[in-house]
């Protein structure tokens, strides 16, 4: 037997949440955001499980154009762009959409000779100050794009910086965008999880849903549950080493934990070079034979420890969940001080990921 960690892609849950985003937005047609590797799960392994998807988003265009080549016929949108004329030359190629953000990429989509027009995203700045051109030039910039005869069509895009808080919220982005935009009656996408959510408003054409198809909560205030969505993996391993302590006894690296009375304690073959987080603080909520623990003291690279003490069938070999279909990303991410997003996309080579 090699070592027992493990991270399980569960296709049902991921199709769920897809249609579930889809029941949310059934006016839109949605782009599955794929993008750091689906979120740590798999560009082709996503792909794979969600053959309705009416579209992929993602920025590595070594990715896109191994889609391409798979065999994957649906639009894909590159979300950054093209980084040279040379990468707009192979979207073309390969019939992938692209942002449009930056002054330079008109410049080459004027100058670069294409195999056929392509599908632009012209990505504009409403307020996050991130990517796009000034919102108030939209009318200039979609004059433009529209004289070049490599560009076959054109759809507005922007994105929200504060859609998952209810007190920001996205009314002064909305309200910059509608003011330049509306009058131009042109396709749109605008909406990441949290605005699909949240602001039916701003579906238009195309919704981009990342966090949530991979049954994350994209609020902070809402949990997956509450809003159906089904955690798309599972992070597990099992106990290979247990440890009885006395009052006074300290656990790990820095021996940050003092146990103040008699424990049972179990090592927990995942550690941070597996991509669980090294800030977890004692606390943190792990499931061991199906029941709550907590880990305790500090997570070593490959391992971490967590208390056995009133867990009566927790021997050498329990199974335990680091995160998953039992116990939610987004607590584990909570405790450790920040955001499943980081957790999905940190999970490490070395771990053997399975479908099912
Ligand atoms: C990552 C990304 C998304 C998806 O965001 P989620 O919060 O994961 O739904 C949507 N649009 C753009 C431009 C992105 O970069």
């Amino acid at each position: 037997m090699s070592r027992p960690i493990e991270a399980v892609i569960h296709s049902a849950a991921l199709k769920h949440n897809y249609q579930l985003i889809k029941r949310q937005a059934p006016t839109a047609k949605a782009f599955a955001v794929i993008k750091a590797n689906a979120y740590g799960h798999g560009v082709e392994r996503v792909c794979a499980a969600l053959p309705e998807a009416d579209g992929f988003a993602i920025l590595e265009l070594d990715a896109a154009i191994a889609l391409r080549t798979q065999g994957i016929t649906q639009p894909i949108l590159l979300l950054e762009g093209a980084f040279s004329p040379l990468e707009m030359q192979r979207c073309a190629q390969y019939q992938l959409m692209f942002a449009i953000h930056e002054p330079r990429h008109l410049q080459w989509l004027a100058d670069t000779e294409l195999e056929r027009p392509v599908d632009v995203f012209l990505k504009l700045n409403t307020g996050m100050n991130r990517l796009g051109f000034p919102a108030a030039d939209v009318t200039s910039l979609v004059a433009q794009l529209q004289a070049m005869a490599n560009v076959a069509s054109v759809t507005l895009m922007t994105h929200f910086a504060t859609a998952d808080e209810p007190e920001q919220g996205i009314a002064k982005q909305w309200g910059n965008f509608q003011q330049h935009c509306a009058d131009l009656n042109m396709p749109a996408t605008l909406a990441n999880s949290a605005a699909i959510f949240a602001y039916p408003e701003v579906h238009a054409q195309w919704v981009r849903p990342g966090i949530a198809l991979y049954g994350s909560s994209p609020f902070a205030h809402r949990s997956a549950q509450e809003l159906d969505l089904h955690a798309a993996m599972t992070l597990r391993s099992r106990i290979i080493a247990v440890q009885s302590l006395q009052a006074g006894d300290t656990v790990g690296y820095g021996a940050s934990f003092i146990a103040d009375r008699a424990m049972k304690i179990g090592v927990v073959a995942c550690g941070y070079a597996d991509g669980y987080p090294r800030h977890a603080p004692t606390g943190t909520p792990i499931l061991v034979a199906g029941q709550l623990s907590r880990v305790l003291g500090r997570v070593s690279m490959d391992m971490l420890c967590v208390d056995l003490t009133d867990i009566a069938d927790a021997q050498i070999d329990a199974e335990v969940e680091l995160w998953g279909q039992r116990l939610s990303i987004d607590l584990v991410a909570q405790a450790a001080g920040t955001i499943a997003y980081e957790l999905m996309c940190a999970i490490a080579n070395r771990v053997p990921v399975r479908t099912n």
